[in-house]
Parts: structure tokens; C-alpha cells; sequence
């Protein structure tokens, strides 16, 4: 007897869509119809909504995660010369908002448990040209602030979180995004609080980086025609911002879904072969990505594939290895932990609407064939 199996996709979009299509599109079709499509009112009720979600004083509507980190760095006066150290198990735009400023990344390897920036290798990474530190909250687990920040304030360091996958995590009961002088989060679809589009945001809660971003996100401009800096286009559009506004008031139950799901998830795979991720005391985890370490991760992709399972990898070549970025760092062999780990992990199917049906199904395979 063969059994049709149904596939599980690794996100799930529509099914989101589909929760929320009267009021998603009733925003869509209220803000066309206002015609204020230009820095107007839902961007702007978007910005007191999000800032009050992640705790901070104020949030600044930009283009994409990559405009918040590129306009978060600069608003640090991060610049040609400056070192900022940061981690190359990450995606690429991490550092790409490094070197786009003229600045130097420098990498540092990553504690095996958390997947995060390793506090314990910031202090010998620290040169007199170092400026900034730039943690990620990689797949939804907050960095060690504690230790990071501590380091940052003896040396006089800024630090500029990459929250961008990490929408209402927190790290000792606090939300990230308000730890650093800045934080940038993406709306990118994907991500735990998704746009129908490009968009992001700076948190902060100095007044002076927030002003600065609102200029340099507007072509340096307060008054039309009238430019006090060079800016860029890097504006949240107001379609974008009313689709936000929907999703932001469901953003802490799909989080608990996640969650839900984790927990789920690590239950059935203890004492099998798959490592599965550990959250800190200090965290609450918001899965962005369920991410797995098996011995054969391409075996397991290729025979889940075949199963009608869907997989990722997050990702598979450090970004100090990447051709864009091998000036940078060191070279194999030079962060050990970051360099072993990109050979075994694998995402599995997370999103809020995932049913235990799939998640049972999703288990029994993996463990079936891990
Ligand atoms: C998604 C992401 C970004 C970039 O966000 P975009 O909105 O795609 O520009 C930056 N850093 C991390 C860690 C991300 O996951």
C-alpha cells in the first residue's frame, strides 16, 4: 500500500494571508484610496506601534533590514577607517551595510550553542580602529547582550543590534532592539513580521539617531527641496506600513505558535541523533528558523525533499568565505566553530500555521532518517 503523502511546505504565506484577507486588504485599499502614499499617516502610526512593541523610544519606517542596518551604522557615525565586529555566520547583509559604509567587518566566531556572536572572542578581535560591535539575533534567539554591552561600554564602543530576525524576542524579559544605540529589523515576507513587499525599521532610543535616520531615509530632506545632508531613498511605503499595522497586532500569538512549535519540535527529538537548538535562561526564542544539526544534512535534505518535505540551510557558506567577502576575513580555518556548524544544520518547516498533523509528520521523517 503506498500513502500519498502531502508536502509540507518550509513557510506558509498563504495560509497567513488567508487568516487575515478581509482586514489585510479592506488596509490595502483604505490607505490607495486616502492617496497619502508618502510618508503618511499609517507609516507614521506604524512607527508609534512598533516602537511601543520593542520597548523603545522611537522607530523609523526604511526600505528593508539592509537600509536599517546601512542608516543604523551611519547614524553611529560608522564610516571609512572603522572597524565593527560582527559574526560571518549570518546572511550577507550584515555585512554588507559594514563594508557600504567604508568600513572593515571583522568576524568573530560564534558560541556552538546559541548560534550567536561569542562574547568571550569580542576582547581579542578590539583594535584602536575598532568602532562598533553589530551582534544578529540569529533565527530568533537574542545575542548575550549582557557580556556585549558590558565590553562596548568599557571601550567606549557603539552597538548596533541585527534584530532582523528576531521580532519580539527577549533577552532577559526585555525586548531586543532597544539593548544597542540601534537596532534594525526587516519586514522582508518571510520574516516573523512580514510586509507584502520590501520594508524595514530602526528602533532606538536616542533622539539623535532617530532624527538622523529620518533625514537620511528621505534624501537628507525636512522641507521639500530643501536637503541639510545626503540621504537616500530608503522610505517605508504607506501600502506596506497599513499591511504592518494588520499583521504587528498578531505578531506576539504567531510568536507563542512558534514557540508552541519548538517546544514540540525538541520533545520528539530528544535522545535522537538531531541536535536540537537549545534556548538560553536569559532568552525567549521567537523561531524565526528551527534550525536542526544532523551528521549528513545533505542526505537528510535530499531524502526529505523526496518526502515532500521542505528544508533550507542558514546558511551554507560563511559569509567570511563568500568570493564578496573572503578580503575581510581570515581565510578557512580561521572561525572554527562558524565554519563546522555551516556543514550541519538544516531548517525545518516553522510558521504559526503549521498543524501538529505536519509537525508530527515532520518528525517522524526526520528521526526515520537522520
Ligand atoms: C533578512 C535579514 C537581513 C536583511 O533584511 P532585508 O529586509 O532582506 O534587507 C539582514 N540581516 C539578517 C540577519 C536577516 O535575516
Amino acid at each position: 500500500m503506498t500513502t500519498q503523502a502531502v508536502s509540507i511546505p518550509f513557510v506558509d504565506l498563504k495560509a497567513q494571508f488567508q487568516s487575515l484577507r478581509g482586514e489585510l486588504m479592506d488596509a490595502i485599499e483604505s490607505s490607495i484610496e486616502s492617496m497619502q502614499l508618502f510618508l503618511g499617516p499609517n507609516v507614521h502610526a506604524f512607527e508609534r506601534e512598533f516602537a511601543t512593541y520593542c520597548e523603545t523610544a522611537d522607530a523609523i519606517g526604511v526600505g528593508s533590514g539592509t537600509d536599517a542596518l546601512i542608516l543604523a551604522l551611519r547614524a553611529c557615525d560608522i564610516g571609512p577607517g572603522d572597524e565593527v565586529i560582527t559574526v560571518s555566520h549570518t546572511f550577507i547583509a550584515t555585512t554588507e551595510a559594514i563594508v557600504i559604509l567604508g568600513a572593515r567587518p571583522v568576524f568573530v566566531d560564534v558560541d556552538p550553542v546559541t548560534y550567536n556572536l561569542d562574547p568571550d572572542k569580542i576582547e581579542a578581535a578590539i583594535t584602536p580602529r575598532t568602532k562598533a560591535i553589530l551582534p544578529v539575533h540569529l533565527y530568533g534567539q537574542p545575542a548575550e547582550m549582557g557580556p556585549i554591552l558590558e565590553i562596548a561600554r568599557q571601550r567606549g564602543l557603539r552597538v548596533v543590534e541585527d534584530a532582523c530576525q528576531a521580532h519580539g524576542a527577549r533577552y532577559m524579559g526585555k525586548r531586543t532592539g532597544g539593548f544597542g544605540d540601534a537596532a534594525a529589523f526587516s519586514f522582508y515576507m518571510g520574516k516573523n513580521l512580514g510586509a507584502y513587499g520590501e520594508g524595514g525599521a530602526v528602533v532606538t532610543n536616542s533622539a539623535e539617531i532617530a532624527e538622523k535616520i529620518r533625514l537620511y531615509r528621505n534624501h537628507g530632506s525636512e522641507t521639500k527641496y530643501m536637503h541639510s545632508v545626503m540621504g537616500v531613498n530608503a522610505r517605508l511605503d504607506e501600502i506596506q506600513a497599513a499591511v504592518l499595522r494588520v499583521k504587528l497586532r498578531h505578531l506576539d500569538e504567531w510568536n507563542r505558535a512558534r514557540r508552541a512549535h519548538a517546544a514540540s519540535y525538541r520533545a520528539a527529538f530528544a535522545g535522537s541523533r538531531v541536535r536540537a537548538p537549545i534556548e538560553a535562561d536569559w532568552a525567549e526564542h521567537v523561531y524565526h528558523l528551527f534550525v536542526v544539526q544532523v551528521d549528513d544534512r545533505d542526505r537528510l535534505m535530499q531524502q526529505l525533499g523526496e518526502a515532500g518535505i521542505a528544508t533550507g540551510i542558514h546558511y551554507p557558506q560563511p559569509v567570511h568565505l563568500q568570493e564578496a567577502a573572503r578580503q575581510y576575513g581570515r581565510g578557512e580555518g580561521s572561525l572554527p566553530v562558524t565554519e563546522r556548524i555551516a556543514k550541519h544544520i538544516v531548517s525545518l518547516p516553522m510558521y504559526a500555521e503549521l498543524t501538529a498533523v505536519q509537525i508530527e509528520r515532520v518528525v517522524s521523517e526526520v528521526r526515520r532518517l537522520a
